[in-house]
Formats: structure tokens, sequence, C-alpha cells
């Protein structure tokens, strides 16, 4: 506790802290501008279709195919603003704020992430994450998805291993359609860990279409995991069925 203490003490003086949206100072989403956050509902990693926990519909599933997903936030206003802040202006400690709004969030309605709190806790799931290609780690200084592992592993008491090598340099998901996304991250990854995997949970900032996650998740089940299941902060709402 004391350790936690002095870091975000020094923390707020190398980097003192301006709400993201109204700029008052001492927190990044100040109490007030915590009304432009929006929790995500639980969906299917297959149909975007509604789902208790975030399961994958038996309907849905496919051997190779995510488990579950498992997302705190829709993709949007200030959370939008503040992955992209951590990405692109490296505060990447504006996580640890985050982090403290999802366990309560997660405290406040267990029954909705008690699949996912079951998996974090139990001693045979492996936390790992969906890198970035280390040139990109190389030019950014960091990987925030690592980074989130990291602090999502430290809930389950554990430390995040790396199990994929991301060995093609893809092209931005967002201008892609759903099948170009598919292609484009298609044999992206490659399995690098040392361990038999068995449950695994993957990390990611974002939630997009969900194909690069579907394909680490395809990797890893290739490489002997039983049980793959995706966390992500964010989620992109109706992709795969857009309102129209
Ligand atoms: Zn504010
Ligand atoms: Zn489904």
């Amino acid at each position: 506790m004391k350790k936690k203490f002095l870091t975000s003490w020094l923390l707020d003086i190398l980097f003192p802290r301006f709400c993201i949206k109204c700029k008052k100072e001492g927190l990044y989403i100040c109490n007030e501008c915590s009304i432009f956050t929006s929790e995500t509902q639980p969906v299917c990693p297959l149909c975007g279709l509604a789902s208790k926990f975030g399961k994958t519909h038996k309907n849905c599933y496919t051997p190779q195919c995510l488990d579950g997903l498992t997302s705190i936030w829709d993709y949007e206003n200030i959370i939008k603003d503040a992955l992209h802040i951590i990405k692109y202006q490296g505060k990447f400690h504006i996580l640890e704020e985050l982090i403290e709004r999802l366990i309560s969030i997660m405290t406040k309605n267990p029954e909705s992430f008690s699949k996912f709190v079951t998996l974090l806790t139990d001693e045979n799931t492996i936390i790992t994450f969906v890198p970035i290609h280390k040139s990109k780690k190389r030019q950014r200084g960091f990987d925030q998805a690592e980074l989130l592992a990291d602090h999502i592993a430290t809930l389950g008491n554990k430390k995040p291993i790396k199990l994929l090598e991301r060995t093609k340099q893809t092209q931005s998901q967002f201008e892609l359609n759903k099948k170009e996304r598919l292609n484009n991250i298609k044999n992206a990854f490659s399995f690098i860990g040392k361990e038999n995997i068995k449950k695994v949970i993957i990390v990611d900032d974002i939630w997009t279409s969900g194909a690069t996650m579907q394909e680490c998740c395809r990797v890893l089940k290739e490489n002997g995991a039983t049980k793959v299941w995706g966390f992500t902060l964010a989620k992109v709402q109706n992709v795969y069925y857009p309102k129209s």
C-alpha cells in the first residue's frame, strides 16, 4: 500500500492531472464529467448481440473462437478521448484511474462480471495481450495493451505473460470493412509462449470488429488453449450490425 501511495504521489507531482473534458485539476475524468462515460452491455463476441456475462452464444461457437468477451465502456466521448491520449500522447498513467473506475463498476455489478472474475482468479489462467509490432513499440516507447494487461493481471494477483508476437505490420483496421479486416490481420501473430497453456485472458484496449482478437484467439487455441476470453476497456458499438 505504501509503495502504491508513493507512486501516485510522485506521479501527481510529475504529471498533475487535469480533467480531459472540463480541464479542472484533480482527476482525468472528474466526478462531474463521469456522466460522459457509458458502461457497455455484455455481448457475444461472435455476433455482437446481447449475451449474459459476455459469453459466446452456443449457436455462434466454433472451436477456434473466443469463449467470451468482457468490456467496460462504450468507445465514445470521454473514454474515447482518454484512450486516444494514452496511445498518442503517452499519458499511460490515465490507465490507473480507469482501473480504479473499472473496479468500482465490477464491484457494483458482480453478477455480470462473475465469469470473467472467476477466470481471472483461476490459478490456471494466463493473462496475455494483443501486442503491437515491435517497430511500433520502439517508436511509441510502450505497448498500451501490455500496460493494461499488467493492471488486469494484478487484479488477479498475477503477472502477464507475452504469448504472441506481431510478425506482420498491418494496415490500421479502422479504414477497413469486416472482410478486409480479417484478411489484413490473418497470420499477423505467431505464438512465442514457452508454457503449456489452457485458459487464457487476452487483453486489448479497444474492441472494434473483434477481427484482431479472434485471430489471436485462433493462434492461442492452435497452441493448446482450451478457453480464451477477451477483455477490452472499451467496445465500439454495432460494428457487425449497424443500425440502418
Ligand atoms: Zn471534468
Ligand atoms: Zn452470438
